[in-house]
Order: structure tokens, then C-alpha cells, then sequence
């Protein structure tokens, strides 16, 4: 077109692009139920109707504990028989990017007054108890002796690889999740049945992790009896899984994206059977 004149291309037609008032939600629908977690995406929604305030519940406060004689902070030497502590970096940052509150309880070792006085005092600092380490029944496993001793105590022998044995217990009013020693126990201890009932603490609804069935990438003869999580992640549409099953191969849990859930039943995994991913993101 010569100057002083505009020229549209063909198809323009009158109202196109344009957005209408309340084609997106209508006044008086609802847009947030209530124990819905706020992402970005609810702020905007909250947002682009106005709101500049909502009520909210309290972030949930989670207190992390390691237990265990062995344990040496890391930074530290570590002498002969002794280890690092990974449990408690791992277990707060998980619980900060669940968008829990992480209270560091620290450590303690193996002696029953010191962990008893710990427990108090964290009673009283966190909503929630996590500790790692101690749970089993052995005479030096002072977490569950002590939430036996306490009385509301459920010993949990779960038919969960890696899992076992699990202490749930409530110490002076505040719920406690006494979690293996073994850090990948510890981690998907956390995530299966840790994580859900924080929800419905910090006032979410029970959630369920989404999960995806995809072709399996490896092979397992899985035996009847009990449930299995693998660690585990996606290539090329299909589901790797780690190398080893070792519950205290922690660069396993880093190499995963999230774990594969074999069920109950016995099961005969070849390349290409469908198994049921769940990424670590499912269970924040
Ligand atoms: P326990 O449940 O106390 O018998 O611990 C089981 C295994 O996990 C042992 O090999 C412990 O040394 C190890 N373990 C316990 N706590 C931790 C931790 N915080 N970090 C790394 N390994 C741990
Ligand atoms: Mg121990």
C-alpha cells in the first residue's frame, strides 16, 4: 500500500482476539476449595478476580531428627565406623519443597534419655516429628521404645521394599514418624505414607500421587508378598530403573526421577510391560 493508507490481510473479522468479561469463571462460581494448596497458578487465578487476600492455614511446621551413634555431621572427619549423616539434609529439604516449614532437630545418638529429652523439646517446636534411625525393635532402636513406652504407638511392619520397620507414634500431642535409618528407606517412607498424612495436617485433602503407566525398560521377577519401589526414571518414553536395589545407595535416589510401584501380587516385568511411574514431583 502506498502511504497514507493500511491494508489488512483477509480473514480480520470483527471481534476476533478480543477477551469477554467473565467468559473465564462467572461471579459466584467457585475458584478455590478449601485445603487447595496455593501454586503460582491459584495466586494468579485468586488474583485475576481481585482478591488481594486470602485466608489461609498455617504452613505446617516439620521437625527432622537423625538418630544414631554412628553419625557424624558432614564437613566433619568421619572415624573409623563411622558414617555421614544424609538423612536429615535430604529429609529437610524434601519437606521445604513440599512447602512445609523444616525445623532442624539435629542429632542425637543411641541413648535413651538424650533422645527422650530431644523429643520433648521438639514437641514443642514442630507439628510434625520425622526421625530417621532407631525404629526397629533391637535394643538399641530407642525410637520405638520410647514411642512404645509412650503408649499411642503403632509399630508398622509393612510389606513395603525398601520400607520397613516404620514407628508411628504420637509424642506429647504431636504426631511422630519414626523412619528407617536407611536413606532410601527413609525417602520413600516419606513420600508413600509421610507425605499424605502432612497434607490432611496442614489442611489438604488425603492425596494420591498421580502416577503414569509406561513400558517397562528393564526386567524383574517380582515375588508375591509385598510392595516394591524402585527408583526410577523416564527415557525415551520408557522406565529405567537403577542398578542396584540397595536401600543404602544413595546416589540412586539423585540418578531417579521418581519411583516405579510394582504391586502387591508377583509379577514378571519384561521390556515393554507396563509398570506404574510416579515422579518425585507427584508426591509434592
Ligand atoms: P537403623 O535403622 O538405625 O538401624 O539404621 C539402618 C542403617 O541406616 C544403618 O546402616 C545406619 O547407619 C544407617 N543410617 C541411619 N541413620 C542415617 C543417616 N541419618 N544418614 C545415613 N545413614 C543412616
Ligand atoms: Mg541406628
Amino acid at each position: 500500500a502506498s502511504s497514507g493508507e493500511i491494508a489488512f490481510r483477509a480473514g480480520v473479522k470483527p471481534r476476533a482476539n478480543t477477551r469477554k468479561a467473565g467468559e473465564d469463571v462467572v461471579q459466584g462460581n467457585v475458584i478455590l476449595q478449601q485445603g487447595q494448596r496455593l501454586g503460582p497458578a491459584e495466586l494468579a487465578l485468586a488474583s485475576a478476580t481481585g482478591l488481594g487476600a486470602v485466608t489461609v492455614f498455617e504452613r505446617l511446621r516439620v521437625g527432622v531428627l537423625s538418630t544414631g551413634d554412628e553419625l557424624v555431621e558432614p564437613g566433619e572427619v568421619a572415624g573409623a565406623g563411622q558414617i555421614y549423616d544424609a538423612n536429615r539434609v535430604m529429609l529437610l529439604g524434601l519437606v521445604a519443597e513440599m512447602g512445609f516449614v523444616p525445623v532442624d532437630l539435629g542429632r542425637v545418638g543411641d541413648r535413651r534419655e538424650t533422645l527422650r529429652q530431644r523429643l520433648n523439646e521438639a514437641a514443642k517446636l514442630a507439628d510434625v516429628i520425622l526421625t530417621s534411625g532407631g525404629a526397629s525393635n533391637g535394643d538399641e532402636d530407642h525410637m520405638s521404645a520410647l514411642l512404645r513406652e509412650a503408649g499411642a504407638m503403632q509399630e508398622w511392619r509393612i510389606a513395603v521394599k525398601p520400607g520397613r520397620p516404620l514407628a508411628l507414634g504420637m509424642w506429647d500431642g504431636t504426631p511422630v514418624f519414626g523412619l528407617p535409618g536407611n536413606p532410601v528407606a527413609a525417602l520413600v517412607c516419606t513420600l508413600v505414607f509421610a507425605r499424605p498424612a502432612m497434607g490432611v495436617l496442614a489442611g489438604r485433602e488425603w492425596q494420591v500421587p498421580q502416577g503414569y503407566l509406561l513400558p517397562a525398560a528393564f526386567e524383574k521377577n517380582k515375588k508375591a508378598g509385598r510392595r516394591e519401589f524402585l527408583r526410577a526414571r523416564v527415557r525415551d518414553g520408557a522406565v529405567e530403573v537403577f542398578a542396584s536395589e540397595g536401600s543404602g545407595r544413595i546416589s540412586g535416589l539423585s540418578w531417579a526421577d521418581g519411583l516405579v510401584e510394582l504391586p502387591d501380587g508377583a509379577l514378571n516385568v519384561t521390556r515393554g510391560t507396563e509398570v506404574r511411574y510416579i515422579p518425585y514431583s507427584s508426591f509434592l
